[in-house]
């Protein structure tokens, strides 16, 4: 693809910082991924949208990153654009107990946020480190509740019909699913639904849940959160070190000794080393167990040619063991 001229005309368009060849290893919790050819941060909602339409209208690969919390990607990078939303979509209206934000705020200010207006039912998400935007697609949840249980309604960005606003039960929220996955859909702000209570008991609930975090997870590490989703009522967590996986590594990805299910970038660890750990722990667990681990962190790569988020593909032309599941 010729990208100069590209760039050229994303640069007048003049919606916001366009950075060229920009390291993801910057933009991912895991602090892993080659560059994005282009990666763009809009100013503001109208910005995100037109460059949105822009991608749309000359049909350019693309991908947006949230807080990059979730993903791994590829150590080739993508060649494509990555819009961010974390700057554009910052926006946070209180009118209890709704709260109307943009899906760039980070769910931990929203926590705060709903707390000082004495707003319950977030506290689940006080320890969850990325965007509304990244929770609504993944349905982000912690301690028994997940988004499903406080997003009244979506403003979408869809590359079909443009804007439009859809009800939370359209987004067919399941156990670390929606239908965002699936479609062309952005999601720009959403409006949630909270329970008026006493600041007091929400500040405990969060305090309880932030310090169940810190003794039972690798947080002063580079990491993407669960790799596997839970095979329910299995724990993946469980599984994995049933295997004696613990501590296994691949150059400087090692399977945190403090929770089987994080796999912790210990100095340089390449993409290449989590895939080949993911793939060695997948086996182990389906040679022990015959259940097959599925990935929640999200792949983006192989890097040429635009962006693919599908696991399976990978598994299969990488060749895991497993292509009888
Ligand atoms: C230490 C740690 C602990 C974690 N604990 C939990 C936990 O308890 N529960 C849990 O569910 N998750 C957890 N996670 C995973 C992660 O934080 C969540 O999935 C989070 O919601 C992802 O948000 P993000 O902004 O980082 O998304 P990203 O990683 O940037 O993106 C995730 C996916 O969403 C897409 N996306 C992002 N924004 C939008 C948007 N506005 N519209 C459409 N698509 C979008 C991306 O393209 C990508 O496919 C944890 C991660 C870490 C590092």
């Amino acid at each position: 693809m010729q990208w100069e001229p590209i760039i050229a005309e994303l640069r007048t368009m003049a919606v916001g910082t366009v950075r060229v060849d920009e390291p993801l290893s910057r933009h991912t919790s895991f602090r892993i991924g080659g560059p994005a050819r282009v990666f763009v941060e809009p100013e503001d909602m109208n910005g995100v949208i037109q460059v949105l339409d822009w991608i749309r209208d000359r049909h350019l690969p693309y991908f947006i990153i949230g807080q990059g919390t979730n993903i791994l990607v590829s150590d080739r990078g993508v060649d494509a654009i990555v819009v961010s939303t974390s700057r554009g979509l910052r926006q946070i209206v209180v009118e209890p107990p709704r709260i109307q934000a943009g899906s760039g705020v980070l769910l931990t200010k929203l926590c705060h946020v709903a707390a000082r207006h004495h707003l319950a039912g977030l506290e689940f998400a006080i320890s969850i480190p990325g965007t509304l935007g990244g929770a609504l697609v993944m349905n982000a949840g912690a301690h028994g509740s997940s988004m499903v249980d406080v997003v009244a309604t979506v403003l979408v960005w869809d590359q079909a019909v443009g804007v439009h606003r859809i009800d939370g039960a359209e987004a067919e929220f399941q156990y670390r699913q929606s239908r965002f996955m699936h479609q062309s859909w952005i999601a720009l702000e959403a409006e949630l639904v909270l329970t008026p209570d006493d600041p007091e008991k929400i500040r405990e609930r969060m305090a309880h849940n932030m310090a169940y975090r810190m003794k039972s997870q690798p947080v002063g590490e580079p990491n993407a959160g669960s790799v596997f989703k839970n095979p329910l009522p299995e724990y993946a967590g469980r599984l994995i070190e049933n295997v004696g996986a613990k501590g296994w590594r691949e150059g400087d990805a090692e399977v945190s000794p403090m929770h089987a299910n994080f796999i912790v970038n210990t100095g340089h660890a390449r993409a290449v080393d989590v895939l080949r750990l993911m793939r060695r722990v997948r086996r182990a667990v389906y040679q022990q167990t015959g259940i097959v681990l599925r990935p929640e962190v999200r792949w983006i790569g192989p890097g040429e040619g635009g962006t693919d988020t599908t696991w399976e593909n990978l598994w299969y032309a990488e060749g895991d063991g497993l292509t009888d599941e």
